[in-house]
Order: structure tokens, then sequence, then C-alpha cells
């Protein structure tokens, strides 16, 4: 059985990655993936809203990089999206990135719970210290739910986010995965099998097995990504995250072309 399509890579236009779509390809192949999926950060319509994410201009640029890998690497499937930041009330600035371009498929994630805290910031950690692990963990599934439910996507990005730095709460945080989980389902998104927390404090996978045995209960579907941000990370970890989706109950993942989604057995 070849390894699953690594859906969740970066490039150096979010200026927080290395390597260009033609390196992480080249190393996709040498890991001997079949299929792989640019899913750099979304342009806002502020240029100036953070520091990690390209400017709207360089869209076209984006798309051509794509376009390169796709040349460089014919036996390699190439899918063209984005990792998309979900806030709410930005529903029509993510519509109109969605008819810019043949995207396949849309990672929605929620990284900022407030306008200005985007809680898997390295620089922001104080923000942590000074709150209640439980309110911040229910204000990012909140969101999470409203990111599932938007229709936007066809994926949920690292869905136990909240956990990268190790801020856990003391209460039961099921009812919370459970109301995602059930929008999630109903909404019919995936969720992915995200490597890159084993890379982070949490030493994780996104989510935890407890999160994704739920997911399989609620007949969520997945995908896997590595979130790389460098070649060396492209398909990092797969078999140990085929492994863990098995064991939680899965015998399928899905890809998605032209942002319709096929099932494949894993
Ligand atoms: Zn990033
Ligand atoms: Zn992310």
């Amino acid at each position: 059985m070849p390894l699953p399509a690594d859906y969740h890579m970066h490039t150096p236009l979010c200026r927080h990655a290395i390597g260009e779509p033609t390196e992480l390809a080249a190393q996709a192949v040498r890991a001997g993936l079949d299929e792989i999926g640019f899913s750099d950060h979304n342009p806002m319509p502020e240029d100036d809203f953070d520091n990690w994410r390209m400017r709207v201009a360089q869209l076209d640029e984006y798309v051509a990089k794509v376009e390169a890998a796709r040349r460089a690497w014919p036996a390699l499937t190439i899918k063209l999206a984005l990792e998309v930041d979900y806030l709410p009330g930005r529903e029509d600035w993510i519509r109109n990135l969605a008819d810019r371009y043949p995207w396949d498929y849309f990672i929605g994630s929620v990284h900022y719970v407030s306008e200005n805290w985007d809680i898997d910031n390295p620089h922001k950690l104080s923000e942590w210290k000074s709150r209640d692990p439980f309110e911040v963990w229910t204000a990012y599934f909140q969101r999470l739910t409203l990111a599932a439910e938007s229709g936007l996507f066809e994926i949920i990005g690292h869905a136990d986010l909240c956990k990268k730095f190790c801020f856990y709460p003391r209460e039961d945080c099921t009812p919370l995965f459970t109301q995602f989980l059930q929008a999630a389902s109903r909404s019919g998104v995936a969720i992915e099998l995200n490597t890159a927390g084993l890379r982070k404090e949490c030493k994780e996978i996104y989510p935890s097995p407890a999160f994704l045995q739920l997911a399989a209960r609620h007949k969520v579907p997945i995908t896997f990504g590595s979130d790389a941000h460098a070649p060396a990370e492209v398909g990092m970890n797969f078999a140990e995250a085929v492994q863990l989706a098995r064991a939680c109950g899965y015998t399928q993942c899905c890809r998605f072309a032209a942002r319709r989604r096929e099932m494949l057995s894993i």
C-alpha cells in the first residue's frame, strides 16, 4: 500500500518556510509518495494582517511555483490548495479567494481565537500564561465548529492545535470535541492527521488518539499532512500516522481534485 498523499505543505512565500515547491516535490518522490498538495497560508485582504503569510499580489507567483513543480515532476500528482485561516466575519474573503484559481481543496484552520491572538505563535506564549486553558480551548473549538459548518473547506487543519504548547485544561474536553465532530459529520468536511504535532512541545500527532477514535465513530473522513515548512519534513512520520488511523478504526482516507472527494483504502 503506498503512503497517503501529503496534503499540507508550505512554501517560502509565507515567510517562515524554506524550500521551493520543486524541492519539496523531489523529497516527496524520494519518500515514496505518489501525491502531494501545496497548502500555503492564505493571503488576507490587508497585507499587514500578520507576518506569516503570502501577500495578495503573490498569489499568481504561488500558483506558478506549483505549476513549475508539476512540470518538473510529471509522475507525481500535485494538488493546488491553500491553508485558509478561519475568522468569523471573513467568509466573503474566503469565497473571493476560492473564485480566483482552480483549487483542489481548501484546508480551514483556526490559529486565531481573537482578532489578534494566534495561539500557536511562539512569540505570544505570555497570552497562554495569563489565561485559563479551558477558556482558550473552548473559544478555539467554538471557532473550529463554525469553520466546519461554514461549507468553505474540504479539510479542517490540525484540529487540536490548542495542545501545541501543552497548556492542557483540567476539565474534560470531550464535549468540545463532540460538538465539533458532529458539525464536521453533518457538513461532510474531513479532518487531517497532521504529523507536525510530533515536532512540537506536545509531541503528538494532531489530533490526539482519543479525538481520532471519536472522529471515527462520527464517520468524519481523514486526510494526512506533514505541515512541512522545509523539504526534509515532507511525508514525515506518515507510517506512524497511518498506523494511528488504523488503530482508531479508519480503513480509508480521502483525496481531492477540483474540490471533489474520492475515497481510498489505507
Ligand atoms: Zn506555517
Ligand atoms: Zn496551520
